[in-house]
């Protein structure tokens, strides 16, 4: 027996806080059900001056999953979400899982070509999206795909003062060909869907993510994964219906489809959504909302810091908070404490671990790894054992450095139609997360590097791979590398490595925007550098490390 199977982090739990704990609930509706008849009148979501409680959010998701059903939407069909922080998301998300479905979440950043491989992908028949994303990206796409159901709605619906400084400039759109959500409800109203059966092993939402490997696949969370971590955040964090939740994450990424919905749906603390990271309103918010826990990336926190209105009296409130994603210098710990009082709880997992898979636990302090400065991600949260293993799979001694490879309730069934990047990721059901660090002595965890070329720009992930595709297609490309680069507010950003075909020429300018054009704001290059000829081995593989030593300046 290792080291690990040992769990020598159990010691560093809080008291009280159990090894393992047994399942709640069989599935997410069950779960959401239960508050519901606990907490009917409690809000469940805030959006500006908009409030839909609990009874209403049952009573609107009843009506989402009627409509679905009319239109020939079957248990296990796909439905994508297009959509940024409303009520929809929460609303459409619920009425998908009481008609059996899977919901998959699509980043709203995404552009045509992003979105069309995702439906192609996940094969969804039905799209909700904002007007404004189908006038521009979605109405372009569904025609190449098997979306048969169009449903439309707009970021205005749930609130009625339209704050210029968020929603300025945002009007309704007519989206012809396509079903209204409001109508849609308000037509259902009432109804109540036919009951059907979800196992916790059937799929709740399919996360796209890049991985450790390759293009971006579905990672499928399952109900008994997602009723796993919202424990995680009720019993190990400490949220209770008395908190309420700042939805500062994204509703489309792991954090925020765990850290803000599942957790407020089990826990009944409101959600108050924020439609997009505008700092000042932000601050505002948790002040009016006394907001109490809030997960996000470091660049929310360093954004709040940064704001003209932060101060400790509008912050007050904000006691549990934790940030994950990316890595969060000790120095940004440190700033934002002796600014609002606050300690910032770091929190690691994986979409493939349906968020958490380690945090530190509320009130401790975590250490700091001296060689490399890499404040501790905390500690494995229960039923859950992680291993530090050499490239052959062996597990290693506390304080040596090597891959991180997770087994617990929370670690994904697989990719969506994936069976060989499924068993290279997960052989044995036990997931290789691709990042690399050590656990010490007492089970503290650190990350030092990573094995997977994946770039991390602020808890946004880019894949080379995908942004040299872009770049190949423009005339002049021979060959295009990608890399991550040192960025003071993001911690990392991307850059190109460009030659260029004999007879051609274009500027670093032009293929920036080039790519800008083509992909999600996060994902285009900020820098390309035209090189005679990329660095390559004698066999002709490219040098990609050489290349991030040149972009980091120390070669
Ligand atoms: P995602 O699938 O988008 O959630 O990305 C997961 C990756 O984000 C991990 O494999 C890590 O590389 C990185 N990550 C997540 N949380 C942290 C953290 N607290 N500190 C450093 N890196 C993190």
């Amino acid at each position: 027996m290792s080291v690990y199977d040992q769990r020598p982090w159990l010691a560093l739990y809080p008291p009280g806080q159990p090894a393992d704990i047994e399942p709640e609930y069989a599935n997410t509706v069950a779960m959401f059900k239960a508050t519901v008849a606990r907490n009917p009148d409690g809000d469940a979501l805030r959006y500006f001056d908009g409030r839909i409680t609990f009874a209403e959010l049952d009573a609107l998701s009843d009506a989402f999953a009627v409509a679905l059903a009319e239109h020939g939407f079957a248990p296990g069909d796909r439905a994508a979400l297009y959509l940024q922080n409303v009520p929809q998301f929460v609303i459409a998300q619920l009425g998908i899982w009481k008609a059996g479905g899977i919901a998959v979440s699509v980043n709203p950043m995404n552009r045509e070509r992003e979105l069309r491989e995702l439906l192609n992908d996940c094969g969804a028949t039905v799209l909700v999206c904002l007007q404004g994303l189908y006038r521009d990206v979605a109405g372009k796409v569904v025609g190449d795909t098997a979306v048969r159901t169009v449903i439309t709605t707009s970021e205005l619906e749930y609130q009625t003062r339209n704050d210029p400084r968020v929603l300025g400039g945002v009007e309704p759109v007519a989206c012809e060909g396509t079903l209204d959500m409001a109508g849609l409800l308000e037509r259902f109203s009432g109804r109540t869907p036919a009951p059907v059966e979800l196992k916790p092993e059937d799929v709740a939402f399919l996360t796209y993510t890049s991985g450790t490997t390759g293009p971006p696949k579905g990672a499928m969370n399952t109900h008994r994964n997602v009723v796993f971590n919202a424990r995680t955040y009720r019993d190990w964090v400490g949220l209770g219906p008395d908190d309420v939740i700042l939805g500062v994450a994204p509703l489309f990424h792991i954090t925020g489809l765990i850290g803000h919905i599942a957790a407020g749906l089990l826990t009944g603390a409101p959600l108050v959504l924020m439609y997009r990271l505008d700092p000042q309103v932000t601050i505002e918010t948790v002040r009016a909302e006394r907001a109490t826990f809030t997960v996000g990336s470091i660049t929310v926190f360093i954004a709040l810091m940064n704001a003209p209105n932060a101060d400790r009296e509008a912050l007050a409130s904000l006691t549990k908070i934790y940030s994950g994603g990316a890595p969060i210098p000790p120095s940004t710990v440190k700033a934002f404490q002796s600014a609002f009082g606050h300690y910032i709880h770091n929190i690691y997992g994986l979409t493939e671990t349906t968020s958490p898979s380690h945090a530190v636990p509320l009130g401790a302090d975590a250490p700091v790894d001296p060689a490399s400065g890499a404040l501790s991600v905390g500690v494995p949260v229960y039923n859950t054992v992680v291993r530090v293993v050499d490239d052959d799979g062996r597990d290693l001694p506390p304080g040596e450095i090597g891959e991180l490879v997770t087994s617990g309730p929370q670690v994904v069934a697989g990719y969506w139609n994936k069976p060989e990047e499924t068993e290279n990721a997960l052989p044995g059901g036990a997931l290789r997360t691709g990042d690399v660090g050590y656990m010490d002595s007492r089970g503290w965890f650190y990350l030092v590097d990573r094995k997977k070329d994946q770039i991390n720009a602020g808890g946004y992930k880019i894949w080379p791979r995908e942004v040299e595709d872009v770049l190949y297609e423009h005339p002049a490309v021979r060959e295009a590398a990608v890399v991550g680069v040192p960025d003071p507010y993001r911690g990392e950003t991307v850059k190109a490595y460009v030659s260029l075909r004999p007879g051609t020429s274009a500027t670093a300018e032009e293929l920036i925007a080039f790519a800008k054009e083509r992909m999600a704001a996060y994902k285009y290059p900020r820098q390309v550098e035209i090189l005679k000829e990329l660095p390559k081995t004698v066999t002709g593989k490219l040098l990609r490390r050489e290349l991030r030593e040149r972009a980091s300046g120390s070669s």
